[in-house]
Order: structure tokens, then C-alpha cells, then sequence
């Protein structure tokens, strides 16, 4: 199937979401940040004004095509090349989404647009919407995410409060740490005070496992990201790559491992980890990684999808 498309991709396996289908609605790279951590490289585009970015007819075409042929996913993400709710069409797509299929939908959203009320009415229409809050003041917020210069912290979190009270789907928070930038006391607890004001369903952290826009960024060992974790409350939960936090080197080893065993023949998810002896959530890291490279590619056969090498 992934020859045919043109505007979605995967499913891949993702930490977060299970299986996801997934759809970028923003050219590389227009973002209103330019994370010091972003792994697209650095923003090109640094824009708040929402724009049309093409027709989402064939968007739609393409997906009841492949709904057709029968699509096996946990959800449907709508990501981009940079932020996805600077795309004026989104709550159309979504509306047009829900019109032809049940599959939950997620939105991947940086969050800075939501003191928009036509943001908030868009991405109210998804299912899960996942925004990214790595500050809770404004000097760290320069610091790392190095904004447009009309978008502020204080607008980010009454904006995402804003949302949370007119949303009863689920909002997921993701936080990025990097060492040394956002990782002291005060500026944890500010976090802190961000999240009791946006009450979001879970808080989700994460570090700089995979390059970065900005070379020489430190992440966070497994033990720090657990001294967080607890500051932050109980609707905490870790999803960096820890397997890799530990283990770099073995890691490639199992990659290999992976990649040997489905030139052999393809395998589905409970194969790779009932073969190697692994979890599902570390041969999902593999795989991806694996897809990513290009090496690899996904097929669905009787309901179950297989991975095979390209
Ligand atoms: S918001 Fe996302 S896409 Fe934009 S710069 Fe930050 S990490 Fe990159």
C-alpha cells in the first residue's frame, strides 16, 4: 500500500498511540517556534498566520481509497512539517475525516495558537490532541523554543486553559527537557503551576534522544526523568526512548537483529518481539526507526500488519 499514497503515511508504530496513520498538513518547515531541539532542523518559515496549504478534496479521495482496501489503525495523526494549526482547512479535514471513517483522530500541535478561538474550534473537532509545553516562564520559553515574536508564554497556557474547558476529548502534554535549559527547580515548578492551570488528561516527557535542530544538547538520563516525574504529579508519564537513554550501542546490535530477521520473512510486531525476546514498545523503536531509514515498509494481511523490507 505505501507505493499508492501520496498524502498519508505508515501505519507506524508509534510510543505514544499504538499504530498511527499519518498525514503532515504543513509544508517543511512554517512553525510560529523554532525549537533549539526540533528534529526537522530550523524553522524557515517562522509565521501566526494561519494559510491555506492546498485543497483537502484529494486528501480525503486518497483516504476512502484506502479505507477501501481496509485500513488497520489506532488512530489517524494529523502532524506537519512544522505546526499543523497554522493550516486554515484543519477543521475541515477533520469534519471530512469523521464523515468517512470512526478511527479516532489526533492532532500533534506545538499549542502556541490556542488563544485563537478558530484554532481551539478546529481542534476541538479531533478526538486526542497532543500539545508540547517546555516552559512555564517566559525566559525559558525564549530559551528553548525561541518564538515568533508575537506569541508568548502566558498566551501558550491560557490559551491550551482555555481549550481544556471547552474540550471533553483528550488533551495529552507533552514536555521536552533538555539539561540545564529546563531542568531547575524553579523552573520545574513553574512548569508545574502550567499544568495544574491546563489540567491536561496525561503529561508525557520526553528528551533529546534523536539529533537535533542545535548540536550538543544534553538529555536527560532515565533516573532524572523519574525525579521529574514525581514533581509533576501522578498523570505523569515517561515516553522517551529509554531502551536508547541506556543502551546505544546495543541498540544498533538489535536493530540489526530486526532488520536480518524480516529480510527473511515478513514478520508482524508480536513476531519481532516474541523473536528477539523484546517488549512490543521497544521492536515498535526499531521498526520505526527501520521506516524511517527507508528500509523497511508495513502491509496489512488479514486484519494484521506485516513488516517487510523494501
Ligand atoms: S514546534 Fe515542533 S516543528 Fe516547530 S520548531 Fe518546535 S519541535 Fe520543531
Amino acid at each position: 500500500m505505501s507505493g499508492e499514497k501520496k498524502y498519508f503515511y505508515g501505519p507506524v508504530p508509534s510510543r505514544r498511540l499504538g499504530l498511527s496513520f499519518g498525514i503532515d498538513i504543513v509544508p517543511f518547515k512554517v512553525c510560529t517556534l523554532d525549537c533549539i531541539y526540533c528534529q526537522l532542523g530550523k524553522s524557515t518559515d517562522l509565521t501566526i498566520e494561519r494559510s491555506n496549504y492546498g485543497p483537502i478534496e484529494p486528501i480525503l479521495v486518497e483516504l476512502k481509497e484506502i479505507l477501501s482496501k481496509g485500513l488497520k489503525t489506532e488512530f489517524i495523526t494529523i502532524a506537519g512539517s512544522g505546526e499543523p494549526t497554522l493550516n486554515l482547512q484543519l477543521g475541515k479535514l477533520i469534519e471530512g475525516i469523521k464523515k468517512v471513517t470512526d478511527i479516532p483522530v489526533a492532532i500533534l500541535t506545538n499549542g502556541t495558537l490556542f488563544y485563537k478561538e478558530d484554532v481551539r474550534v478546529d481542534c476541538a473537532k479531533a478526538d486526542v490532541v497532543i500539545p508540547s509545553l517546555d516552559a512555564g516562564d517566559a525566559e525559558t520559553f525564549q530559551k528553548v523554543n525561541r518564538p515568533h515574536r508575537d506569541i508568548n508564554i502566558e498566551n501558550l497556557i491560557s490559551g491550551l486553559s482555555e481549550f481544556r474547558n471547552e474540550f471533553s476529548g483528550q488533551i495529552w502534554l507533552e514536555v521536552f527537557f533538555v539539561e540545564s535549559l529546563n531542568t531547575k527547580s524553579d523552573q520545574i515548578a513553574k512548569i508545574r503551576n502550567a499544568i495544574d492551570r491546563i489540567r491536561p488528561d496525561k503529561v508525557q516527557l520526553n528528551t533529546a534522544v534523536r539529533p537535533t535542530a542545535e548540536p550538543n544538547l544534553k538529555r536527560l538520563d532515565i533516573e532524572a526523568l523519574r525525579t521529574i516525574a514525581a514533581q509533576l504529579g501522578p498523570q505523569c508519564e515517561i515516553i522517551a526512548d529509554v531502551s536508547t537513554l541506556h543502551h546505544v550501542k546495543y541498540s544498533k546490535n538489535k536493530a540489526e537483529n530486526v532488520l536480518s530477521i524480516l529480510k527473511r520473512r515478513p514478520c508482524s510486531l508480536n513476531d519481532i518481539s516474541s523473536g528477539l525476546g523484546i517488549d512490543r514498545n521497544e521492536a515498535m523503536k526499531y521498526i520505526r526507526d527501520l521506516q524511517q531509514q527507508g528500509l523497511i515498509h508495513s502491509k496489512h494481511k488479514d486484519g494484521i500488519i506485516f513488516f517487510k523490507v523494501n
